[in-house]
């Protein structure tokens, strides 16, 4: 539907207008100090009623979970329920001080000691620290983990990562930030990490194995105790990392598997709004041997409070207070409604939309390794002459719906990476379904049609190129 440009306040402006007013003056007017008043202010003079209307028609210009379906592969998002606000925005949280004191923060920490517990239970770790602010900081602070423990051993020979190609860029970048050298391992042909390649890598001076199970192909690593058993063998960690835990909880446990430290995105798997760099939380995991070295502080039961405390040897402090409370809170009041058999039976339903979603597609967008998946799938967009997956994303924008993630991961060609997550109705499903179908056939007849995608929105397909190399910062050029 076609919608007039927004325009700014400013141009909504009109002398004398005001959107609130304060109360009577009460007490003696006292002019400001010479050279502090401001001759223009120059602020927009608006109307209450026009301001709402305005942000309004803002927030429907972009897509969301809460208006439309949202496949993004990888990053999850899925539906966030209210009920996660309604926690977050009780008094007793949104209105606390992290520097209260500790008699008086005992709700907040208790409800950190319980998320700690609860995630501990969930993977499988003997530790949890809920200091990093989103998964690529978790990432950052268990390869400083990783690192502090060969240190601690004495062992200044390690510095490399093993990282096989299907990984999410942060992770290559989180080894570059601590220092370390990166080391892209091969998969092999039905997508998991090549074995043999693995163990010839395998040495003294390899730090660890950074690994997404299930990998970012959205299959599961089936040699998986191998894989760990093999770093393990040579002195290394297994780092996890986490951001495909909605595949596995409540059905396995990463710390049984091998894993060592794992970072959890409690922003995808235990719902809260995120995109678009919101807040997120990235609390990272690890054995018993690791716990000395978390970051901190971390929640722990005094003898009859609360408390905060340094672990032993810690890699210190990451983030300002105790980490972005406000999504501890919604994640633990996710777990908490749902239960273990709750999230259970969201793993189950996660895996079975995808499965459903790649059985109904496979035949026109071919998926590379044609195995059962787990909560997503990578399909080819290149389904006619001419036709990329760009193409497609941009024109299921026209039929209403989220594109999925494209272009990633880098080693299958046209990647269309899927992911309907278990919150999703069958009608939506198959809604989105018939939308790729028909968007295949339109793309053998005119391709052009696909080209010049999405034709509904405020602005059509823009010049990519021309946007990162000439952005237009200005609202006026
Ligand atoms: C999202 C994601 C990350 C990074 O997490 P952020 O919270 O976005 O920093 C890392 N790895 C994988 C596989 C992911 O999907």
């Amino acid at each position: 539907m076609w919608q007039a440009p927004e325009p700014l306040l400013f141009e909504m402006s009109s002398p004398g207008r005001t959107a609130c007013s304060l109360p009577e003056l009460d007490v003696p007017e006292t002019p400001l100090p010479e050279g502090m008043v401001r001759d223009e202010v120059n602020l927009p003079e608006i109307s209450e009623l026009e301001l709402v209307r305005h942000y309004t028609r803002l927030s429907q210009k972009n897509f969301s979970i809460d208006t439309h379906f949202y496949p993004l592969g990888s990053c999850t998002m899925k539906y966030n329920p209210k009920v996660n606000e309604t926690a977050a925005a009780m008094q007793g949280f949104a209105r606390s001080h992290p520097l209260q004191p500790r008699w008086l923060a005992q709700g907040n920490l208790g409800l950190m000691y319980q998320l700690q517990e609860a995630l501990k239970e969930i993977a499988g770790f003997a530790g949890v620290s809920l200091q990093p602010a989103a998964g690529a900081h978790g990432e950052f602070a268990g390869v400083l983990i990783m690192r502090a423990y060969h240190l601690d051993r004495g062992d200044t020979k390690r510095t490399k990562m093993l990282i096989p190609d299907s990984a999410h860029g942060t992770n290559p970048a989180s080894v570059a930030m601590s220092g370390f050298e990166a080391v892209q391992l091969p998969s092999d042909e039905r997508g998991n990490v090549d074995l043999a390649a693995l163990k010839a890598a395998c040495d003294d001076t390899v730090v660890g194995l950074m690994l997404t199970n299930p990998n970012t192909l959205g299959l599961f690593e089936e040699q998986i105790e191998e894989v760990t058993a093999t770093i393990h063998n040579c002195g290394g960690l297994v780092y996890g990392d986490g951001a495909n835990l909605n595949a596995l909880m409540g059905v396995a446990r990463p710390g049984d598997l091998g894993f060592d430290v794992m970072h959890f995105n409690l922003h995808k798997t235990f719902t809260t709004p995120h995109g678009g760099g919101g807040p997120g939380s990235g609390p990272v995991g690890v054995t018993e041997q690791l716990a000395p070295f978390l970051p901190g502080p971390i929640a722990a039961r005094g003898d009859d409070d609360y408390k905060l405390v340094m672990p032993e040897k810690s890699i210190g402090r990451l983030k300002a207070f105790n980490g972005n409370f406000g999504v501890l809170i919604r994640a633990l009041t996710y777990i908490a409604m749902l239960g273990d058999e709750g999230l259970r039976d969201v793993t189950f339903n996660a895996v079975l939309n995808a499965n459903y979603l790649k059985a109904r597609l496979e035949n026109v967008y071919p998926v590379k390794y044609g195995r059962t998946c787990m909560h997503e799938f990578v399909a080819m967009g290149d389904i006619a002459e001419g036709v990329h997956t760009m193409d497609i994303a941009k024109r299921l924008i026209d039929y209403g719906f989220h594109p999925p993630t494209v272009y990633f991961p880098l080693i299958v060609h046209e990647a269309l990476m899927i992911e309907p997550t278990e919150t999703e109705s069958k009608e939506t499903l198959d809604a989105f379904v018939d939308a790729l179908l028909k968007i295949a056939e339109e793309g053998k007849q005119n391709a052009d049609l696909l080209h010049n995608a999405p034709h509904t929105t405020p602005v059509t397909r823009l010049d990519e190129v021309s946007a990162a190399r000439k952005p237009v910062l200005c609202y006026r050029g």
